[in-house]
């Protein structure tokens, strides 16, 4: 595996060129399944911001990109999509070697999904329409009005992305800010910048015209804050915490760019006493250990009917305490390593603090003895509802915190008692019960019966501090653009 990247280039891309950092300093970049260090890459200077924030500029003011009609956006996004699809297994090993991710969910949803992504928004680039207005003005005599509006691309774009989902979050940003008619310029996460890098490549490949789409890696406090604070940039698209988020927001509103912010969650699953057991604990493992819980919506905080508390919160720790982790390449592993060991520290000790607190740890928060970042999945039952911070904090990481709950508007209400709002799921069979919580529940996406399911046409985002804006679906177009009325007298 150590090839694929032996053989690839390490640089950034900036104004349709690959380059080293202008000091020539670069940062290491890991194996999360062994700790092995696999790469250099550089480490972008204020310099090499701007040198990409200018050529993003250029290109959007330039003929080769703001006059092209959208059919031809449509048709390079179309390409894109294309030569990922053709690169697939490659950009799932590299991904599966750079962030830890099982080498099956690389393949279906950072590539898969990448994929679809890129198709979805492709075809918005044809859609994107204004409306018509007659408006009132009754003077001067005899002259009447033709008002519409249309919308106009934002202009150049900061795309910020974490690391759990590097490949697909960067393609959540490009895709959409590319068809609309923006120019990007993406940082990727340090800990995880190569597929982002690859995906230059075929972007280039694909015949963006320089400068259309770049990327810098660099760290989030130097290379990231000098993307936000550049005033030739219109508007940041991020996603990652909302301690970042809060800082990024506060810059933009300074400054008075668009901003949209994807942010931190700690999203409830609520099991009714009428579940199905075998779905409901299937589902919450799900919701909470997929991608080893480095999932914004992951189902962090389970609320269970007090009659099926000890039923559904032991099936889940046993499905816990069988769960084989390991390299996400090898066929036999059901949980890979966390992104990083700085990570792995903080999940660690949380879930200590979390027994200090009075947490009952009823499967994994041991060591693991096996080189790489692995944290075992975790399940801390809370029955006697301790104000644990571990059900307030988010943990971005295989812990699941358990409670009981004896009615409807008490889950309602503790639910809800969160500075998050990202996501929530429901597991009932009574359609009643569950319309009562989808109305209730302070989240941008309710699922009934499933978690984590995310669809390109259908908008996401959070409520409260888990972010502002929405990504996917006609929203999109919303994000990326700007209305333009139009008055003219005749
Ligand atoms: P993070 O620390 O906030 O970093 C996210 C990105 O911001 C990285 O590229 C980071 O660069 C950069 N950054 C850091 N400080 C910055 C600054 N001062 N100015 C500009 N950029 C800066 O988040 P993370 O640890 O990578 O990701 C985990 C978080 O993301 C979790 O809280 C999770 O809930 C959230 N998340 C949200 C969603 C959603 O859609 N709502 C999806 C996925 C993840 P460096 O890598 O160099 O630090
Ligand atoms: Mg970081």
């Amino acid at each position: 595996m150590q090839e694929l990247v032996r053989g690839m280039r390490k640089q950034m891309f900036v104004d349709g060129q690959f380059s080293t950092s202008s000091t020539g300093e670069t940062f290491a970049v890991f194996n999360p399944a062994t700790g092995d260090e696999i790469a250099q890459v550089p480490d972008a200077s204020n310099d090499d911001v701007d040198r990409a924030v200018k050529s993003a500029r250029h290109a959007f003011e330039s003929d080769a990109w703001r006059t092209i009609v959208p059919a031809a956006r449509e048709r390079l996004l179309l390409k894109l999509a294309d030569l990922l699809e053709a690169n697939g297994d490659e950009f799932a090993a590299l991904e599966t070697l750079n962030q830890g991710k099982l080498l099956g969910f690389s393949k279906m949803l950072e590539v898969g999904g990448s994929v679809q992504w890129l198709r979805y928004m492709a075809g918005w680039a044809t859609k994107i329409e204004g409306s018509t207005i007659d408006p009132s003005f009754g003077f001067p005599p005899g002259v009447r009005y033709n008002a519409s509006t249309r919308r106009v691309p934002v202009g150049v774009v900061a795309a910020i992305v974490p690391w759990n989902f590097p490949l697909l979050m960067a393609v959540w940003k490009i895709a959409p800010a590319l068809a609309c008619g923006c120019t990007v310029v993406l940082k990727p996460a340090e800990e995880t910048p190569l597929t982002a890098i690859r995906l230059a490549e075929l972007a280039h490949e694909a015949g963006f015209p320089p400068g259309v789409f770049n990327v810098v890696t660099g760290r989030g406090e130097t290379a990231g804050a000098a993307l936000v604070k550049h005033p030739q940039i219109d508007k940041v698209a991020f996603t990652g915490s909302t301690e970042v988020g809060r800082i990024i927001g506060k810059q933009c509103g300074g400054d008075l760019k668009r901003v949209s912010l994807e942010l931190g969650g700690k999203s409830p699953v609520i099991v009714l006493d009428d579940c199905d057991p075998r779905k409901a604990i299937e589902g919450a493992v799900g919701a909470i250990f997929f991608n080893q819980g480095q999932v914004c919506t992951a189902g962090s905080r389970l609320y269970v009917a007090r009659s099926r508390f000890d039923e559904i919160v032991s099936g889940i720790a046993s499905v816990a305490n069988a769960t084989v982790l390991g390299s996400g390449f090898d066929a036999g592993t059901q949980m890979g390593p966390l992104v990083s060991a700085k990570h792995r520290e903080k999940v660690a000790g949380m879930i200590v603090q979390g027994a200090r607190e009075g947490g009952e740890i009823i499967a994994g928060g041991k060591d693991v003895e096996r080189p790489g970042f692995f944290v075992r999945p975790t399940v801390i039952s809370n029955s006697d509802k301790k104000p644990l911070s571990i059900v307030k904090e988010e943990v971005f990481g295989p812990v699941l915190v358990a409670m009981p709950y004896d009615d409807i508007d008490e889950v309602l209400a503790v639910a809800n008692n969160s500075e998050y709002g990202l996501g929530a799921s429901v597991w009932t069979n009574q359609l009643d019960r569950a319309l009562r919580l989808v109305d209730g529940i302070e989240a941008g996406t309710v699922w009934v019966n499933t978690h984590n399911m995310l669809d390109p046409a259908l908008p996401f985002g959070g409520f409260k501090s888990s972010g502002i804006g929405r990504e996917h679906g006609k929203a999109i177009v919303e994000t990326y653009t700007e209305t333009k009325s139009i008055c003219i007298a005749y």
